[in-house]
């Protein structure tokens, strides 16, 4: 059987650190298709140099993707094989490539997976944290009150939380995810998989939160950050504080009325009212 089909577009996972983790079938499609969409075409080069392949590369990325995915269309009409990669792991997944996808499936042509890494799972495999099911939440906000106002309304969610963060907000992001889910709720982070400084580091968020606060390595790098659920208890809680908190902010100050529903209640006071982003 040959390796591509004409007006296909493949879209395929490459490694996310470890250069092995290239499937066999992935350096098929990638050396047969007439051409590569990259997100960053240089970044791809080197990948595609280090193991042998060869292949026009064209820029794909979220500032263009909407003006060129009609021309990819119309060359997979006629008769191109195309591949679709990002800068690491499986395309879409938090990088371009939606819309790409959608309009060529609209025009009816086929849309092919060459499967392979993606952070969000290799960290979900290793976290031995609930993963029969998940929410994948990809990036917070980059603004403490943006990312606090969607920890918030994530924090009764009972089903894993997987996010992905840089080394910028690594720090600030555990001490929002404290602030917002109590920093007892058992998480894990993974950095650096599959690379050579990898860590999987799990406890519960107040300690991994101090433990990255307080050793600069665990600041660097790509990260992973699996929350477990919020438990019926907690959820509980936070409801209970949450009516309190809407009843005492009617006649008392916020901050004042957070206090109290959060003594009442047990839920985490930051949880109620944002302070400010303190
Ligand atoms: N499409 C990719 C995937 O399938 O995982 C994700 C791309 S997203 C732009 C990049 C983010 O993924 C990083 O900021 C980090 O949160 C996560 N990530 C990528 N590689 C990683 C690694 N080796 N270890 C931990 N996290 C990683």
């Amino acid at each position: 059987m040959a390796t591509t089909k004409a007006g296909t577009l493949y879209v395929v996972a490459t490694p996310i650190g470890n250069l092995g983790d290239l499937s066999p079938r992935a350096r098929e499609v990638l050396s047969a298709v007439d051409a590569i969409c990259a997100e960053d075409t240089r970044h791809t080069r080197q990948l595609l140099v280090a193991v042998g392949i060869d292949r026009p590369l064209l820029a794909l990325h979220e500032h263009n993707e909407g003006e060129i995915a009609w021309k990819l269309v119309e060359r997979l009409k006629s008769g191109d094989a195309l591949a679709l990669v990002s800068d690491a792991g499986t395309p879409l997944v938090s990088d371009p490539g939606y819309r790409l996808v959608r309009e060529v499936r609209a025009a009816g042509l086929a849309v092919s997976p060459i499967p392979g890494a993606c952070a969000a799972i290799a960290a979900l495999s290793v976290a031995g944290i609930p993963s029969d099911r998940f929410c994948f939440e990809g990036f917070l906000p980059a603004k403490s009150s943006a990312r606090r106002e969607r920890l918030a309304a994530l924090s009764r969610e009972t089903r894993t939380l997987v996010f992905y963060e840089s080394s910028h907000r690594i720090e600030e992001s555990l001490r929002d995810l404290v602030a917002m889910f109590g920093g007892d709720r058992e998480a894990v982070i993974g950095r650096e998989l599959t690379k050579l400084f990898e860590t999987v580091l799990g406890d519960t968020l107040d300690t991994l939160a101090a433990q990255v606060a307080a050793d600069e390595h665990q600041r660097k790098g790509e990260f992973v950050i699996i929350v477990r659920g919020c438990d019926d208890d907690a959820s509980a809680r936070l409801l209970e504080g949450q009516r309190l908190y809407a009843k005492l902010a009617e006649h008392l100050k916020p901050s004042l009325a957070a206090k109290l529903a959060a003594d009442i209640s047990g839920a985490p006071r930051k949880s109620l009212y944002g302070g400010g982003g303190e």
